[in-house]
């Protein structure tokens, strides 16, 4: 307060304060959402809170979705209330994060359940009140426990639990069209910072100052290409201006957030837009070791079978998305580090390694350089040394190796990596078409396949090769239909 007085009193400027812009309230005959779109269960929460006499209401990426008239995939909830009083609002709910407290309730079991992110109203980040903390966050514990604004040394925000009006909560967002709030009962727009006519004519606009906000946070950055290229959205050239600069300060972000980041980017069904929009911002390379491993040195996918290869892989994946099927992020890295697997693999076998033990090293090494230790990922790491080491075994068609590799159960994932190889040019398509006859056909038809391939198999890749891919040709299917089934939402 006094620093701000006596900087006016010298004429300094206000500085990079983020400004708090003004309520507009905007009604359903101006913005036009569709309350179709709307979740019932994240209408349900708003209800819960404001028939406890607190203000609710969906905000951020979904009332931008709703006000592009899409289907958003994720309802967020913002609220007066703090954690503890939404938690006894609701029978499941669970207070979570440390670095920003909110609270998931959640509906349903099992693979149908749904969880509403609530959080509460967050005051706006003043200059002067932020605790800095030299050195990293685990040597400052002390600093860390005592106030709840703490930032690093190059002004990075490590904790934020200070509660605030709705006013401030909307300037701490990042971009104008995720800072709008919609109340679902009186289907109103609450706006401060212009995001209806930003997202009217499309454009990524940072509230406040773009280089400030980058430095609280450099994961905005990302955020920025993620959502140009997802929305079809222009970077404003102000927003856009100090990307470059600050890219760097990617490098201070912990490892386990940059993954997920990089994995929203690449599964918002616009991979292929991702990687060209972070080219061009200068950011394709040096900031993801996974995309250092598939892109080449100008940021674009190789003109090789590498590069096709993954290009298939993310066009699948940005299909699949679209056409709201489930995608697994291991199979999409398996993807993108399949080129260096093989590369070390064969390595290895040059220096005289056996085949298997060759290619659990090779895993290992990319392991080691491209994904490091991101802990409380051991599934998806499993995931994806299963489908690789999978591939060899795709080779071998006689004897009962084949009903044991169909039994296994990430088979299918291990297949369409095959079929998707196949595509690329990378191996003989026969092979993929074997298989798939094999898996689809029953278990008679398996074994006539396997007496097949052990008889006839010099010819055999000429002769399926002529015929295309049979669908479901051999009749009663194993997995229960055609392939598109079996290799439908279920199959990875
Ligand atoms: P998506 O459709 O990808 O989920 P989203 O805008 O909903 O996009 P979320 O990461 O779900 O993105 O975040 C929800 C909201 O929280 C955002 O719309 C934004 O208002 C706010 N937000 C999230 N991350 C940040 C950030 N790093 N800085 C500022 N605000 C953020
Ligand atoms: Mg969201």
């Amino acid at each position: 307060m006094i620093k701000k007085l006596i900087n006016k009193l010298l004429g300094k400027p206000e500085g990079t304060a983020t400004p708090l812009g003004k309520r507009v309230e905007i009604t359903a005959e101006e913005h036009r959402i569709d309350p179709a779109l709307l979740d019932e269960r994240g209408v349900k929460v708003v209800k819960g809170l404001t028939d406890a006499g607190f203000e609710a209401y969906i905000v951020g990426g979904a009332v931008r979705d709703l006000l592009l008239g899409r289907r958003p995939k994720d309802f967020d909830v913002a609220t007066d209330a703090t954690p503890e009083q939404v938690k006894n609002q609701f029978r499941r709910a669970f207070i979570i994060g440390r670095r920003f407290r909110i609270v998931h309730v959640v509906y349903g079991r099992g693979r149908e359940h749904e969880v509403i992110e609530v959080s509460t109203f967050r005051a706006l980040l003043k200059e002067d009140d932020a605790e800095q903390v030299q050195g990293n966050e685990k040597t400052s514990k002390s600093a860390l426990d005592g106030k709840s604004h703490v930032v690093d040394a190059s002004g990075r925000v490590l904790r934020d639990n200070v509660w605030g009006p709705q006013i401030e909560d909307a300037a701490r967002r990042d971009f104008t069209v995720n800072a709008m709030y919609y109340d679902p009962q009186r289907e109103l727009v609450v706006d401060y910072h212009g995001g209806l006519a930003d997202a009217r004519k499309k454009v990524l606009r940072m509230i406040g100052d773009p280089e400030t906000r980058y430095r609280e946070d450099p994961v905005r950055i990302l955020r920025a290409v993620r959502f140009a290229a997802k929305l079809g959205f222009t970077i404003e050239p102000k927003t856009r201006a100090p990307i470059v600069a600050m890219g760097p300060l990617l490098a201070n972000v912990p490892l386990s957030r940059m993954f997920d980041e990089m994995i929203k980017l690449l599964q918002t069904g616009h991979a292929l837009a991702s990687i060209e929009e972070l080219r061009k911002q200068g950011l394709a390379r040096g900031v993801f070791p996974i995309l250092d491993a598939v892109l080449d040195k100008d940021g674009a996918l190789p003109d090789n079978v590498h590069g096709k290869f993954v290009r298939l892989a993310l066009e699948d994946t940005d299909k699949r998305v679209a056409e709201g099927r489930s995608v697994a992020p291991s199979f999409m890295l398996a993807c993108m580090l399949w080129g260096e697997v093989q590369q070390r693999w064969q390595r290895l076998i040059d220096g005289g390694e056996g085949a298997v033990p060759a290619l659990q090293q090779a895993i290992d090494l990319v392991f080691d350089a491209r994904v490091g230790d991101i802990s409380g990922r051991g599934k998806l790491a499993a995931d994806m040394r299963e489908i690789w080491m999978m591939q060899p075994r795709f080779e071998r068609r006689t004897g009962s190796g084949p009903h044991r590799l169909i039994e296994q159960p990430r088979y299918r994932a291990g297949f369409d990596f095959l079929a998707l190889r196949a595509e690329a040019g990378e191996i003989d398509p026969a092979l993929a078409d074997w298989w798939e006859d094999f898996a689809l056909g029953s278990e008679d038809d398996a074994a006539r396949c396997s007496i097949s391939a052990r008889d006839a198999a010099p010819d055999r890749s000429a002769q399926q090769a002529q015929g295309g891919r049979r669908t479901g040709a051999f009749g009663a299917a194993r997995f229960g239909g055609g392939r598109q089934r079996a290799g439908g939402a279920g199959g990875r």
